[in-house]
């Protein structure tokens, strides 16, 4: 009984205010259903939103409230009540809409996927037909999504784009859309507003096919960068887009915008991340072909020059017996070269041996005190340019190989002699703690800025600035030096400044009593 009365309501009120044409079949039964329950119950009310079609042919969301009053003596009636709450619903729609665009592209960084989603998700909630178009980075579209509600007509909405995608100066649509930046809204696609903007009559024919009423269509704008463009076209009469649309579809672009920037951002991200770690690859396969060629060619050396050693020791002995006194005195010269010569190719060869953790220590135990005065006795010995001075010395012993250590003196004396070419003396001082030994050097020559002072005990390091330019060298002696400390357990550092003269110093543990 309730149904029919109801029924009869809506038609009545229809008649009388042209609000509504029909109750839409889907909603019906449940709606009535829940009504008739109001029937069987005094006193019930029941709340039900339902769509409902306007007569403009547009869908609206009512609120049917119905009370049972017929127990009631002074009212004997079902009261019911009627609310258009369409524009909540739509609000809630939007809502809802932007949610799932939101999640959409943050869970996916396949753009072709989110773009499809996205144009799926659009139709037929804001649009009958829509296109997405995204530009790359040379600003040429990149790719396209476009959706429309009747599937047979989506290559249709394809070849309008086709169409107008290569005119020289499109009025509306995607193209113009990229090139502005600026949304646009036509409310109401006339055939005046067809006629105006000259539309070819390929294109016209489409459109008339396509029977669009609206059209809206908005930037893709990330970082001030237009980065593609969404249209929206409607081909409901009911549905004529207004500017409060245009507004959603501005904050629903701006969404999908920064999502997709984000998108790119990470990707270029992911590509820097990539090229970085092909060119550590790279530097690390060229190191390993730079230390194996040292290997190599240190050892392809080493050959030639003991037996080049042999014949000077045997030419000096017997010149030495022939008593031709100028040519030892020529042969000792190329013995200093050959000197200095393996000593290159022996601390190339040690640095191939520490790269492959290759090098070994003797250990015994020693004054180092000792081990400074032989080293700096020989060295003078060698040497005019400079006085090696012995400051300072405590008896001190250390555990460790001799020979290496040795190495470690020659290398920083050596050094304080090359670097100190206005100076003559050098001194040396060895003291103790209370638990290391330690070994200054000290020299009054071109110092070391700051900036230097940790990169010279690198493998290859030179100082380059200047006034350095001309000691040779192969950036190599620290190197080895602060390796063998290390090998000990001691530490190796510098005190200085550019100008100022240069102190290193040595450090090693005390060897204990017993
Ligand atoms: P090199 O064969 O070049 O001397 P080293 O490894 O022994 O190699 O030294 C590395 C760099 O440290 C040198 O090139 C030089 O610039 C700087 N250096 C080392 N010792 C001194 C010093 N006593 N005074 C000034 N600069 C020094």
């Amino acid at each position: 009984m309730l149904q029919k009365i109801l029924l009869h309501f809506l038609m009545e009120e229809d008649e009388k205010h042209n609000t509504l044409e029909l109750f839409p079949p889907d909603h019906l039964p449940a709606a009535l259903e829940q009504f008739d329950t109001v029937a069987k119950t005094p006193g019930l009310t029941v709340t039900v939103e339902h769509t409902c079609i306007h007569k403009d042919g547009s869908l609206r969301w009512l609120e049917s409230t119905i009370t049972n009053h017929l127990h009631d003596p002074h009212i004997q009636a079902f009261v019911a009540n009627f609310r258009d709450i369409s524009e909540r619903k739509q609000a809630e729609e939007r809502q809802h809409i932007l949610d799932q665009v939101s999640n959409l592209v943050v869970s996916s960084l396949d753009q072709q996927i989110t773009l499809t989603e996205i144009a799926q998700l659009l139709v037929p909630s804001l649009a009958d037909y829509c296109r997405i178009a995204i530009l790359d980075e040379q600003h040429e579209i990149q790719e396209i999504a476009v959706n429309h509600t009747d599937p047979d007509k989506v290559a249709l909405v394809q070849a309008l784009y086709d169409q107008y995608k290569d005119q020289a100066e499109p009025v509306y649509g995607v193209q113009k859309l990229l090139r502005t930046g600026k949304p646009e809204l036509i409310s109401n696609v006339s055939q005046d507003v067809l006629a105006h903007i000259q539309v070819h009559p390929d294109m016209l024919e489409i459109l008339r096919r396509l029977a669009l009423k609206s059209y809206m269509g908005v930037p893709l704008i990330a970082r001030d960068r237009i980065i593609g463009a969404i249209t929206f076209s409607s081909v409901q009469p009911s549905r004529e887009y207004t500017k409060a649309d245009l507004y959603f579809a501005q904050e629903l672009a701006r969404r999908i915008a920064s999502a997709l920037d984000n998108v790119h951002l990470y990707r270029q991200a992911q590509a820097e991340i990539r090229e970085r770690k092909n060119a550590e690859e790279a530097l690390r396969e060229s190191e390993a072909r730079k230390d194996e060629f040292i290997s190599m060619a240190s050892h392809e050396l080493k050959t030639p020059l003991t037996s080049l050693k042999g014949f000077t020791n045997l030419l000096q002995r017997r010149l030495t017996k022939q008593g031709d006194k100028q040519a030892l005195h020529f042969l000792a010269r190329m013995e200093e070269q050959l000197d200095k010569l393996s000593k290159l190719v022996s601390d190339l060869l040690d640095v191939t041996k520490m790269q492959t953790g290759k090098l070994e220590f003797r250990e015994e135990r020693f004054f180092l005190n000792e081990l400074v005065r032989e080293t700096l006795e020989n060295l003078q010995g060698t040497m005019e340019t400079h006085h090696l001075q012995l400051e300072e010395v405590t008896d001190v012993q250390v555990l460790g190989d001799k020979d290496r250590l040795g190495q470690v003196l020659i290398n920083l004396l050596t050094n304080a002699i090359k670097y100190s070419p206005e100076a003559d003396t050098v001194i040396v001082r060895v003291s103790a703690d209370e638990h290391n030994a330690i070994v200054s050097v000290q020299d009054f020559g071109i110092g070391i800025a700051e900036t230097h002072q940790e990169k010279i005990f690198e493998r290859f390091y030179q100082v380059n600035d200047g006034t350095e330019k001309t000691f040779p060298g192969l950036g190599i002696g620290l190197y080895i030096s602060s390796q063998i400390v290390r090998g000990h357990h001691g530490r190796l550092w510098v005190e200085s400044a550019k100008g100022a003269g240069t102190t290193f110093y040595l450090s090693l543990p005390l060897a204990r009593e017993g």
